[in-house]
């Protein structure tokens, strides 16, 4: 499945086409045909954006949800963002939750706070997987709004292994699925039935982003949850459930709506994947859930 053995090159290509990426292997690429950034270790120096965003005082937040046995992820997820996820800024963190007790007192760095958010606990997993969406978007518009400039909506069952810096922040963000960047894109698996409010035809499409990490400023995050949850809604109408529940949406909206800065895999890798060679850094990673983390 990986044909990664070309490294990611750090200079863009001066001669990207208006035509979207077709068969070209994302890993080659440094910017978008719509010229958003595409995010990688050695595209950017860390020292000069610390210096450019460091100034701003921003406040970052993080949504993650922890609903059933997922609550077992929150520990390292916590802890390994506190090393890692945006050093020296304030981080809210909001984690939504069917069993508030169940979650840990991580201890966390000066600036930066926990928010336990109860939710209901829907019976099926795909139930919770569309429901985030609808959830988000809530919550910026109740609290979230006036709590943070930019948010990130992250999958929990996850963990940060490098530093994941002010590079990342942007209007609108996504992240570049770690399963199919050395792809070719009619090989993606956007729900393909026009059926549903997910649909993408043949021709359409720049990259499959994971469903596991978007953000942007706050208000950016907020049309584009809604947004989502409208087609989750839609379809949920006409009794469809697309290929990738959630994932899918959010493919068909950042079609639309393009993002305008675009992580790596660096940025969503997992870690039942090798690791290709073309992988400088690996920052934020799935756990192997059914065995190393669940059993440790
Ligand atoms: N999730 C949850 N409880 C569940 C299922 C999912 O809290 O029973 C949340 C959790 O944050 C998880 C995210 O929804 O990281 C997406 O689900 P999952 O990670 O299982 O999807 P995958 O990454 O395997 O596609
Ligand atoms: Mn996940």
């Amino acid at each position: 499945q990986y044909q990664g053995e070309k490294p990611f090159r750090p200079v863009a290509r001066v001669s990207a086409p208006a035509a979207p990426p077709a068969d070209r292997p994302t890993e080659l690429l440094t910017l978008t045909p719509w010229l958003a950034p595409i995010v990688s270790e050695g595209t950017f120096d860390p020292e000069l954006l610390q210096d450019m965003y460091q100034p701003l005082n921003l406040t970052i937040g993080v949504t993650a949800f922890a609903v059933g046995r997922y609550t077992g992820f929150v520990r390292h997820f916590l802890e390994s963002a506190e090393r890692f996820f945006m050093h020296g800024y304030r981080v809210c963190y909001y984690v939504f939750t069917d069993d508030p007790a169940a979650i840990p007192r991580v201890p966390l760095g000066a600036g930066r706070q926990l928010s336990v958010i109860p939710v209901q606990k829907h019976a099926r997993w795909e139930e919770v997987s569309t429901r985030r969406m609808e959830t988000i978007s809530q919550h910026i518009a109740r609290r979230a709004h006036r709590e943070v400039d930019y948010l990130f909506c992250l999958d929990v069952d996850m963990v940060f292994r490098n530093p994941w810096g002010p590079e990342t922040l942007g209007d609108l963000v996504a992240a570049i699925h770690p399963g199919y960047y050395a792809v070719p894109r009619r090989l993606f698996p956007y729900e393909r039935r026009p059926v549903s409010a997910a649909f993408v035809a043949d021709g359409e499409g720049d990259f499959y982003y994971g469903g596991a990490v978007f953000g942007g400023r706050v208000a950016r995050v907020y049309e584009f949850a809604r947004g989502c949850h409208m087609g989750i809604l839609a379809d949920k109408a006409n009794g469809v459930m697309a290929a990738w529940q959630e994932e899918s949406h959010l493919n068909r909206r950042f079609i639309s709506h393009k993002p305008s800065k675009v992580l790596s895999p660096e940025y969503l890798w997992d870690d039942r994947k090798p690791q290709p060679p073309s992988l400088k850094l690996i920052r934020f990673s799935t756990l192997d859930k059914d065995t190393a983390w669940l059993r440790s």
